[in-house]
């Protein structure tokens, strides 16, 4: 008797072990927390934010992987995303824990073993057939929380999947995909909640930044990034409480066009713990058409800060106002600190390389500009940015003109315009390296032929009012990585690519720069010079940025490879030049070599 209990009692002591080691040990991943996503650009063992940390510097200490031995840099595992569903991978992966997790084309995700490259389990949303994404089915990445990966879909859901099954966890419609609704960029955690945005400017949609419990889908906050709609919190029970009209209804929109007004929140967002702020751009005013709608356009094509406590816009600087040529302001705007050459004082800056080919230094604490020079060579829509009043000085005569004051009222005026709508950059986030100083952008030299044609709002038809053809400006490349000085404005050194550039970039410790072409080559450049250190041949076009990360003493360098994105349906010209290009989908992944 006495035994027998003894061995009972053991066996009991065995099962509430096992059960505990099944619940906290090797089956369930260790949780994502506030804490690792704050401090991700400081933690090289992992990478669990869309920008390497959420100031989106893209910067790794690691520097294992150097000028010295980049040479022995090699391929440990590739992955294939399968199917017959390729065309653009604009993903960048996340890592934690031994698995990454990597989004792709038409709604997909999938987790992989770090270690092997084996693939662990996927996910495909069921898209319907009449999604509207303006330009490729492409997705940026994904959110990591607590046990969840959580990413947007093109039919404008978003989905939050268990980290260790890819089994849905909770799943939530935005809004209407047949409206032209999509989601594009990566969302982003802040305090526990996930932060998301809308694509669709193309289609007349409303631009805006949504909170939720990133637990539990539920709904906190939304706030509108046209002016003149009204923002809401949700309290516990989900009832809509009125947040505050984001600015004054009329006051730089005529009539009702801001009913429709676009300003689509497509690309990532970055938060800037220092500041308590969330950054996002906006897209283009809809319609494309400025003579529609006379006005500032507010907050389309600009950088907007929002308080994610209150989900109220603190400050907003309009980097194109009353845009007309197409040029979104939704590239990324990266906090980073500088010495002011004349005070000497510490400024809390944030950098962003405007699609419309200017470089904007703005006070993160306020907004106020402080620096805007070109990145690219030719600018053709303002001679400037007037540094005083923060306000572009338009070459009046470079608006495509009036389609009502033509003979016929169907076409106005053609003019040449640099930058092509397509962007001094576009979606590919640049780096900032805090050793060197400098800003790594990926630009890009070329014009388009643009015109205005009448056009009306149709819910779910696109809504431009305006036609185009884009052409490269020079005959031997068009994509140039720049290494940009934000204190002097200078381009401190570049490299030419034939093709245009349309993938992210990566700065480290190791003084290396890493980025790709769509010719397929993931290269490592000297950060201080530019020099070609090393290349490696993905077999079909790089349009994502690479991430780098620490594993059992080795550092690692990841990106997902497949061409497309919107130069092949968008480039005219262009898209012609560069069809020769193939298409693909996986993800690659390197280390040292050792010898
Ligand atoms: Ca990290
Ligand atoms: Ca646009």
């Amino acid at each position: 008797m006495h035994c027998r209990n003894k061995r009972r009692k053991l066996s009991l002591a065995l099962t509430l072990m096992a059960t505990a080691w099944l619940a906290t040990g090797s089956v369930q991943a260790k949780e994502v927390t506030d804490a690792d996503i704050v401090n991700d650009a400081k933690t090289p063992g992992d990478v669990v934010s869309a920008g390497i940390g959420t100031q989106g510097q893209r910067f790794s200490p690691l520097k294992q992987i150097n000028a010295s031995t980049v040479k022995d840099l090699v391929p440990v595992w590739s992955m294939s995303f399968g199917g017959e569903k390729q065309r653009g991978q604009e993903s960048q992966p996340l890592v934690h824990d031994g698995k990454m997790f990597v989004t792709a084309s038409y709604s997909r995700l999938f987790a992989i073993d770090t270690k092997t490259g084996k693939k662990l389990w996927k996910y495909e949303q069921r898209l319907p057939d009449g999604i509207m994404p303006c330009c490729d089915v492409v997705n940026r990445g994904a959110a990591l929380y607590a046990n969840l990966v959580i990413f947007g879909t093109l039919d404008a859901q978003l989905v939050a999947l268990d980290q260790d099954t890819g089994k849905v966890v909770w799943k939530t419609k935005v809004d209407e995909y047949s409206a032209g609704y999509s989601i594009s960029a990566a969302p982003m955690i802040v305090k526990g909640m996930v932060i998301s945005g809308v694509s669709g400017g193309e289609f007349g949609v409303i631009g805006r930044l949504e909170a939720r419990d990133a637990k539990t889908g539920k709904l906190i906050w939304i706030r509108p990034t046209v002016e003149g709609h009204m923002g809401y919190k949700f309290d516990k029970d989900g009832n809509k409480v009125e947040n505050g009209v984001s600015g004054t209804t009329n006051a730089s929109w005529p009539g009702d066009l801001w009913k429709t007004g676009g300003a689509s929140t497509w690309n990532n967002a970055t938060y800037d713990p220092e500041t308590n702020l969330i950054f996002v751009g906006t897209g283009n005013p809809a319609p494309w058409n400025s003579h529609l709608r006379p006005g500032d356009n507010l907050y389309s094509s600009s950088t907007v800060a929002i308080n994610p406590d209150t989900g109220k816009i603190v400050w907003h600087y309009q980097n194109t106002p009353h845009d007309g040529w197409d040029f979104d302001g939704v590239n990324e705007f990266v906090s980073f600190d500088y010495k002011d050459p004349k005070t000497g004082k510490v400024v809390k800056a944030g950098g962003k390389a405007d699609r419309n080919g200017f470089f904007f230094v703005n006070d993160r604490t306020n907004g106020k500009l402080l620096n805007a020079f070109p990145f690219v060579k030719e600018i053709t829509w303002a001679k400037g940015i007037d540094l005083k009043t923060g306000r572009p000085i338009y070459n009046d005569d470079n608006r495509p003109g009036d389609p009502s004051a033509s003979a016929d009222g169907k076409k106005g005026s053609v003019v040449f315009s640099a930058p092509s709508f397509l962007g001094g950059k576009n979606q590919m986030p640049m780096a900032y390296s805090p050793q060197t100083g400098l800003f790594y952008v990926p630009a890009n030299e070329w014009g388009m032929d643009i015109w205005n044609e009448p056009v009306a709002y149709k819910k779910g038809a696109a809504y431009l009012g305006a036609g185009f053809t884009i052409k490269a400006l020079h005959d031997d490349y068009i994509g140039a990585l720049r290494a940009v000085d934000p204190v002097t404005g200078k381009i401190v050194w570049e490299n030419k690519n034939y093709a245009p550039l349309w993938g992210g970039v990566l700065s480290t410790g190791g003084g290396l720069v890493f980025y790709g072409t769509p010719e397929g080559f993931l290269k490592a450049v000297d950060a201080k010079s530019g020099k070609d250190l090393w290349q490696f041949q993905v077999g079909t076009g790089i349009v994502a940025p690479p991430i780098t990360w620490e594993q059992d003493g080795e550092q690692y360098v990841a990106v997902a490879a497949g061409w497309g994105g919107a130069v092949p349906l968008w480039g005219g010209d262009v898209a012609k030049r560069v069809n020769f290009l193939e298409q693909g989908g996986s993800v690659w992944v390197f280390k040292l070599h050792k010898g």
